[in-house]
Order: structure tokens, then C-alpha cells, then sequence
């Protein structure tokens, strides 16, 4: 029998989010490889003597090298384990998945995908904004506030996209952005919000426009979300806890 990892995608936040497929996978897991961005409600679905392994990597705090983590998953594979790897959101949206995929499988390792349910489209539309509602949006587009080159988004191709912009990991870049989008010639009274833990009891956002948004008092993780479809958003705005002095 091939070693065999499963990568699952565990969904934005609410453990209610993760699908059956990956309750069932993780009910039948020996070694459970875990990202800090999942809800530890989602490990209710792991045996009692399964081992749960948990591998930080939040906004370069506390992290364990890729190499490590991949090593691991060979590893506990190798012996033949029932080994699961857990990430946020779905595996193969800006959470480096493919790269973990693409190691494993180098090392003979098979990898099956239980795709997840993104941050990117569950966050909005739990607030009540459709991302793609066809009289304001040609579509979504999903991108990334921290590359890893360094190298920054093509803002004038995004302002001009007529796409709901969805930025992931982007609230460190969130003044940056918002002024580049406007340079590029985007409407400044256009509506954009940030939102924080969505899916989750303490989901804060912060709905206002392209030339008002701020990100103060938002330590993530957070959305972006910029586009005439923001104005849908319904729940109350909910700001976060002052900063400690
Ligand atoms: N694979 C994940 C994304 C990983 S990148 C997915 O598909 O959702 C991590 C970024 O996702 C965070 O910095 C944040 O921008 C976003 N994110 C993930 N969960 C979130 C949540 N519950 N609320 C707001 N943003 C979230």
C-alpha cells in the first residue's frame, strides 16, 4: 500500500463549516497535523489516542519551518499511519498546499484533497455580501496582500477588473492598498470593509469606503473585501476592543 496523506481543508472558521467528508477523515486519523489558523472545534471529530500535532505559522510569529512540517508528514506516512493534514479555510487558497502536495508526492507519498470551504467567499457571504451579485460585480477576485517575492499586486488592473476585490493577508498593506487602488483611479466612495475571525462569535468588521477604511485595532486574521456588493453588508458594525495602552 502507498503511504497516503489526506489534506483537508478545515473551512473560514465555524467548526459547523467543515464538510462530512472531512469529519469522517478526520474521525479516522492516527496523526492529525494541524495549522493555527483552525478552529480547535474541528478536532472534536478526532479519536481520543489519535495524536494531534499543531504547526503555527500565524504572520511570522511562532513558526515551524515548511521543511519540518513536511519531513513530519512522511514520516508518520511512512509508517503507514492514517495521517491527516488540516489547514484553514481550503488547502489550495493561499495556504501553500499545493507546495505541501507537490513535496509529498516527490517523496512517493500519494496525497488525496478534501477541499475546504474559503475564507474568501464564506466570510462575506456570512455578512451578507454577494460577492458576485451580477448588477455590481463581474466577478471575484482573490488576492494575496503578502507575496513572496515582495512584489505587489497589479493595483491598476484590479481598480479597473470591475471584480469584488477579496484581499487575503492583507490588513498589514490595508493603507498601501486602499491609496494605490485610488491612484489607480478607483472610485474613493466605493464601499470596502475589513473583517476580522469571520464565521466565528468574535467576528468583528468594519464596513466604510475606499477613502475612509481603516484597519486600527484589527489584529487578524482578516479580509479585505472592496466593491459595490459591500454595501449588502447587514450585521451591525462591530469594532473591535479598544488597544491596551
Ligand atoms: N487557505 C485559507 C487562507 C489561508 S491565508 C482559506 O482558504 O481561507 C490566511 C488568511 O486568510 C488570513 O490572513 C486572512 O486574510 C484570511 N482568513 C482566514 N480565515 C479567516 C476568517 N475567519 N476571517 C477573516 N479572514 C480569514
Amino acid at each position: 500500500m502507498q503511504p497516503l496523506v489526506t489534506l483537508i481543508g478545515a473551512g473560514p472558521g465555524d467548526p459547523e463549516l467543515l464538510t462530512l467528508k472531512a469529519a469522517r477523515a478526520l474521525a479516522a486519523a492516527d496523526v492529525v497535523l494541524v495549522d493555527d489558523l483552525v478552529n480547535r472545534g474541528c478536532l472534536a471529530h478526532v479519536r481520543a489516542n489519535a495524536r494531534i500535532i499543531e504547526v503555527g505559522k500565524r504572520g511570522g510569529c511562532k513558526s515551524t519551518p515548511q521543511a519540518f512540517i513536511e519531513k513530519l508528514l512522511v514520516l508518520y506516512a511512512k509508517e503507514n499511519k492514517n495521517v491527516v493534514r488540516l489547514k484553514g479555510g481550503d488547502p489550495f487558497v493561499f495556504g501553500r498546499g499545493g507546495e505541501e502536495a507537490e513535496a509529498l508526492r516527490a517523496q512517493g507519498i500519494e496525497v488525496e484533497i478534501i477541499p475546504g470551504i474559503t475564507a474568501g467567499t464564506a466570510v462575506p457571504s456570512s455578512l451578507g455580501i454577494p460577492v458576485t451579485h451580477r448588477e455590481f460585480a463581474r466577478g471575484v477576485t482573490f488576492v494575496t496582500g503578502h507575496t513572496k517575492d515582495g512584489t505587489e499586486p497589479n493595483w491598476r488592473a484590479l481598480a479597473h477588473s470591475g471584480t469584488t476585490l477579496v484581499i487575503y493577508m492583507g490588513l498589514k498593506i490595508l493603507e498601501k492598498t486602499l491609496a494605490a487602488l485610488a491612484a489607480a483611479g478607483m472610485d474613493p466612495t466605493t464601499p470596502a470593509c475589513v473583517i476580522e475571525n469571520g464565521t466565528l462569535p468574535h467576528q468583528r468588521q468594519r464596513v466604510a469606503t475606499l477613502g475612509t477604511l481603516s484597519g486600527d485595532g484589527f489584529t487578524g486574521p482578516a479580509l479585505i473585501v472592496i466593491g459595490d456588493v459591500v454595501r449588502f453588508a447587514r450585521e451591525a458594525q462591530t469594532e473591535p476592543k479598544a488597544k491596551a495602552a
